[in-house]
């Protein structure tokens, strides 16, 4: 019988392809050493990882000292620190793993909450600024690339500083998309990011001629907009059509939209006003695919240019572009289409990225072409996300009464925090059945598991300081 479950794990373990861990957040570190993160995974996982994914910026700022001058996180500052858990060190970090013979890719939203320099902050259709900043804006795209440059010549010193054989290699960046865009509504109006005169700029350019300038997206900030026939307002959230591709045509569209029942609010408008708006909403989505896809690589290149000028030994750096997404076929809040990230339009100049990681149980379109990596969490590395940037939220005075957590006073804050909690670990895959039920297919290199531990989660929440916030003065 031994023999029988050694030969199943070989098989699965054979099936699932290489595997990589993802360190959510730096402050892990704090907590667990990087040998024993590595043995939670193998344990797990049943298989041992072979490279390790590593957060550039937290959602409170930056894990080391940067020539923008961008603020610290709280967890590598110990000036600022009000936290009772130790300071964590980022080149430590890459170096410590890179002890336990893993490659390395780097990671980074490039939106950020903690600049709150309003001209480089994202505007939504209706006018409304929220603290996030906007890639398309020279100035932040400048930040993040100088940031990420730095990361590199850090991670890639830290790894030169190894004495072992097969010294482990700085293999990738990791863009994480699943929150670039995000999306908000009030009484049936949908507010989608980003309309800021950058972002206006580029999508005009990318729909002149089709439409007629200006004021080409002022169909948004009408009620209904064309997002409402692909997305619905909810007590839980926004809801939206799932299969939505590059190709779709207006009646295709339309046609989606009736079946959820979200053209009710179109009630009075004739056919050829939906299939009207259907086809300016495609375009717009079509427009903001590739000014999302020509940030990225814009930060991609930037970097390797900065690293390459800074030190001409590491010019010409053979690294991967990856993104990271939720999986949707078009995911509204990374703005971007799967089925044109795999088959890119011939006018592309470049193919979009190296490899694409997103949650396997998403209803994507198969990808065939690029490579692929399964992240195994439900709706990817979104939840995840948005629990710790709610941690560090709590503990940080700006973004306490920034952010919608200033809705709340410390009880309530709390009590909303131990929910996103338990909501963001129900959606942990894990063990021998999940990696079985993974895609066959040739171009799915392998999975990508999280390392979250429950116990270190609540750990860090016990140890995060929680500000006071407006509500409490109320
Ligand atoms: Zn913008």
């Amino acid at each position: 019988m031994a023999t029988r479950s050694k030969g199943y794990k070989a098989g699965v373990v054979e099936h699932a392809r290489e595997a990589i861990l993802d360190l959510p957040v730096l402050n892990f570190l704090a907590y667990r050493s990087a040998e024993q993160i590595v043995q939670d995974f193998t344990e797990s996982w049943g298989m041992s990882p072979k490279a390790v994914v590593i957060p550039v910026l937290a959602s409170d700022g930056v894990y080391f000292d940067n020539p923008c001058e961008l603020p610290l996180s709280r967890a590598v500052d110990p000036d600022v620190q009000q936290a009772r858990a130790p300071i964590v060190d980022f080149a430590k970090a890459v170096y410590d793993f890179g002890e336990q013979g893993l490659d390395i890719y780097l990671l980074v939203a490039p939106s950020v909450s903690f600049v709150s320099a309003n001209p480089l902050l994202v505007v939504d259709s209706v006018g409304d600024t929220a603290r996030l900043t906007c890639m398309t804006k020279n100035g932040c795209r400048e930040l993040i690339s100088e940031i990420v440059a730095e990361a590199v010549l850090l991670a890639t010193d830290a790894l030169a500083s190894l004495t072992m054989e097969n010294t482990p290699r700085l293999r990738g960046l990791v863009f994480d998309v699943v929150n670039i865009w995000p999306m908000s509504s009030t009484n049936g109006r949908i507010e989608l990011n980003c309309f800021c005169e950058d972002c206006v700029a580029v999508l005009e350019r990318h729909m002149k001629g089709k439409y007629e300038v200006p004021d080409l997206l002022g169909h948004f900030r009408t009620y209904p907009s064309p997002a409402n026939l692909l997305l619905s307002e909810n007590p839980g959230g926004i809801l939206y059509v799932e299969r939505v591709v590059s190709t779709m045509k207006a009646p295709q569209v339309v046609g989606l939209s009736r079946m959820k029942g979200f053209h009710e609010v179109w009630e009075g408008h004739g056919d050829s006003e939906l299939l009207e708006a259907a086809d300016y909403l495609m375009e717009y989505l079509r427009a903001r695919h590739r000014l999302t896809l020509e940030s990225l690589q814009s930060i991609f290149d930037e970097v390797l240019e900065i690293v390459g000028r800074e030190r001409s030994d590491l010019g010409g750096l053979d690294v991967d572009l990856v993104i990271l997404s939720e999986g949707d076929p078009y995911d509204w809040t990374a703005g971007l289409f799967l089925d044109w990230l795999d088959s890119w339009p011939a006018d592309f100049a470049r193919k979009p990225c190296d490899e694409l990681w997103f949650d396997p149980t998403s209803v994507s379109p198969q990808v065939k072409n690029l490579k692929t990596r399964s992240y195994m969490w439900r709706r990817s590395r979104y939840p995840i996300d948005t629990l710790f940037d709610a941690i560090t939220s709590l503990g940080d005075d700006d973004l306490r009464v920034s952010t919608g957590w200033a809705r709340f006073d410390d009880d309530q804050a709390r009590m909303m925090l131990d929910l996103r909690k338990r909501s963001t670990l129900a959606g942990r895959m894990e063990g021998l059945t999940s990696l079985k039920a993974l895609s066959a297919e040739p171009n799915r290199v392998g999975f990508v598991g999280p390392a979250i531990n429950d116990l270190v989660i609540n750990k860090m929440i016990h140890d995060a300081p929680v500000v006071r916030g407006r509500q409490d003065f109320t």
